[in-house]
C-alpha cells in the first residue's frame, strides 16, 4: 500500500527536510494583507502559502437562504492551478469541496451566529502553493482572517495534524510524508476552551499511537496559537504607528 521509495526518518531519527519529529515547519503569517477584503490574512507554512479572505457580515443573496435567527458562514477552500506540480483544474474538485465544509465547521464554533440574523459571513481561501496539511493552514489562516474583519469571537482556532511515517510519531507533515506515511490526524483547537473543533483521521494507528499523535497535533496547535496572536497584534501596532 505504501511505497517506501526512500527513507521518511533517516538513521539520525530526521525527517526528510532534516526536521526532528516534533518540530513544526517555518510559518510566517501576516494579518490584513488583502485591502478590499474585511479581514484577511496569509500563511507560510513551510512550502505551503495560503491567503485567506473574509467579507461580511453582510446581506444574503440570495434572500432565501437567510436564517431569521443566526448568520450563515460560508466557506470555500480553493487550490490554485498552479498550487502543485501538475496542473490543478481550476473548477472544484470533491476534495475541495468536502475541504471547504470541514474547515467552515472547524471555524464557526469560534463565532457568536446569533449576533447576525439574516446575515452572511463568507471566507474564501486560496491555496496558492501547497505541500500537505493545507486544510489546518487554511483554518490557521482564516481565523486571523475573521479576527481581522472585526468579527466578534470566542476564540482563535489554530490547526495542526500529527502522523505516523516509517513507525515515527511526528507533527506537520509535508506533502511527501503525507502521500507516504501511513496515518494523519488533523486537528482544530480553539486553546482558551481547550475545545477541539476538528478531528479526522487517515490512515491506521493503535490507540497509543493515536493518543501520542493527538497530543503532538495539540502541542503544535498551541504554539501556532501564539503565532497567530503575535501575527493579529502586529498589525495592530502596525495602524497604531502609522495613525501616530
Ligand atoms: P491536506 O492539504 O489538508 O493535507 P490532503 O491530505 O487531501 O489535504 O492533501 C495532501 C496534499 O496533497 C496537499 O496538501 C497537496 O500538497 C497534495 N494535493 C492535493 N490535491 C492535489 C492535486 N490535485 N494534485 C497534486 N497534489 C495534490
Amino acid at each position: 500500500m505504501n511505497e517506501k521509495i526512500e527513507k521518511l526518518i533517516n538513521d539520525k531519527g530526521l525527517r526528510l527536510d532534516g526536521r526532528k519529529p516534533e518540530e513544526l515547519r517555518p510559518i510566517k503569517i501576516e494579518v490584513g494583507v488583502l485591502s478590499n477584503a474585511d479581514g484577511s490574512a496569509y500563511i507560510q507554512q513551510g512550502k505551503n502559502k495560503i491567503l485567506a479572505a473574509v467579507y461580511g457580515p453582510k446581506e444574503l443573496h440570495p434572500k432565501h437562504l437567510a436564517l431569521p435567527d443566526r448568520t450563515v458562514l460560508r466557506c470555500r477552500y480553493h487550490m490554485a492551478p498552479f498550487s502543485v506540480q501538475e496542473r490543478k483544474s481550476p473548477a472544484p474538485s470533491r476534495r475541495e469541496i468536502e475541504l471547504s465544509k470541514v474547515i467552515r465547521e472547524a471555524l464557526e464554533p469560534s463565532l457568536f451566529l446569533e449576533y447576525y440574523p439574516r446575515t452572511a459571513i463568507d471566507i474564501f481561501i486560496e491555496v496558492l502553493q501547497a505541500d500537505g496539511g493545507t486544510r489546518c493552514a487554511s483554518i490557521t489562516a482564516a481565523s486571523l482572517a475573521l479576527a481581522d474583519a472585526g468579527i466578534p469571537m470566542r476564540d482563535l482556532v489554530a490547526a495542526c495534524a500529527a502522523g505516523k511515517v516509517d513507525d515515527t510519531i511526528v507533527v506537520d507533515l509535508m506533502d511527501a510524508e503525507d502521500k507516504k506515511g501511513t496515518a494523519d490526524v488533523p486537528v482544530a483547537l480553539m486553546p482558551n476552551f481547550n475545545a477541539i473543533t476538528l478531528l479526522q483521521m487517515d490512515g491506521d494507528l493503535t490507540m497509543k499511537e493515536f493518543e501520542k499523535a493527538f497530543n503532538m497535533a495539540l502541542e503544535g496547535c498551541r504554539k501556532i496559537y501564539t503565532l497567530q496572536k503575535e501575527a493579529l497584534k502586529a498589525k495592530y501596532l502596525n495602524v497604531k504607528e502609522v495613525e501616530e
